[in-house]
């Protein structure tokens, strides 16, 4: 790592347009790289590096790092100042159009960090879903908000779509809060890291899963109305009959696996 290169802090703004917030609290950063523990032999992504305050202790654990970050002029300072980290490999892009599969195909060989740019934290966590069969876990700083809405189940407020994505696909552990005044400039909400780690063994499996995220999101569409209401272009769509749950029900009172029988059952009166 060059120390040439200096700091950035005192040249770079922060952009308000690119979500950046940027972590300034020793104490805090600790607590997140040790609930990472990076170590050789890992292949790390990190999404929006900024000002590298993740990123060094991520380097100097010895892990393969491939970080992500869409401004130009930080993306300019994080490859000068990693220029002599061998494992370390810096992609200018948009994180939403990154092909994941670029970096590796084997499944779950990839470990994906980043305190997310909040503005597209939700696309971000539906893209990357995209690609869990490549993904060991996942670790991230969100608002506190998005990390109940990923953890929330059927009764609670913050229960919808996202979360029922989420659970889908992962087992999700809302690990800690991070309060405004760890970031530089200071975010106006509380933030929380999550963990999210891929199912290796699903207990409630959607024969087809885009038929599911249907269901899901046709469900969540308009979350006053019930789901007799809601679904009833699928149910006219598969002409089915009979459907295990009650229809009379709000979606925000079926379980993940309740949308999963659900969907099961479209399929089949589909076939
Ligand atoms: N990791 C740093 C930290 O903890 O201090 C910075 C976090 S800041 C909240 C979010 C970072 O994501 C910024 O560096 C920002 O430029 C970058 N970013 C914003 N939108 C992005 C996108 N679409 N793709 C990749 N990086 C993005």
């Amino acid at each position: 790592m060059s120390s040439a290169s200096g700091s950035i802090t005192t040249e770079h703004r922060a952009r308000k347009r690119f979500g950046q917030n940027f972590l300034h609290d020793a104490n805090i950063i600790q607590r997140i790289v040790s609930a990472i523990n990076p170590a050789a032999g890992q292949h790390i992504v990190e999404i929006g590096p900024g000002q590298a305050a993740l990123t060094t202790p991520l380097v100097e654990s010895g892990a393969r790092v491939d970080a992500i970050e869409l401004d130009r002029d930080l993306a300019a300072w994080l490859s000068s100042h990693f220029a002599s980290a061998s494992n370390f490999r810096l992609h200018q892009s948009d994180v939403l159009k990154f092909d994941l599969s670029t970096l590796s195909e084997e499944p779950r060989s990839l470990r994906i960090v980043g305190n997310l740019p909040y503005n597209i934290s939700t696309p971000c966590i539906f893209h990357l879903l995209s690609y869990a069969p490549l993904i060991d876990d996942m670790l991230f700083m969100l608002q506190l908000e998005v990390v109940q809405r990923l953890a929330a189940v059927s009764g609670d407020p913050q229960y919808g779509r996202l979360g029922i994505m989420a659970q889908y696909h992962c087992q999700v552990d809302h690990l800690f809060d991070v309060p405004p005044g760890a970031f530089r400039p200071a975010p106006k909400v509380t933030s929380a890291i999550v963990r999210l780690r891929p199912l290796r063994d699903r207990i409630h499996v959607a024969r087809d899963e885009a038929l599911f995220q249907r269901v899901v999101r046709d469900a969540f569409s308009q979350r006053r109305k019930t789901l007799r209401n809601v679904l009833k272009p699928l149910i006219k769509e598969t002409g089915a009959t009979e459907l295990p749950v009650d229809l009379s029900l709000r979606p925000e009172n079926l379980s993940l696996a309740d949308y999963t029988g659900l969907s099961n059952a479209f399929y089949e009166a589909r076939k």
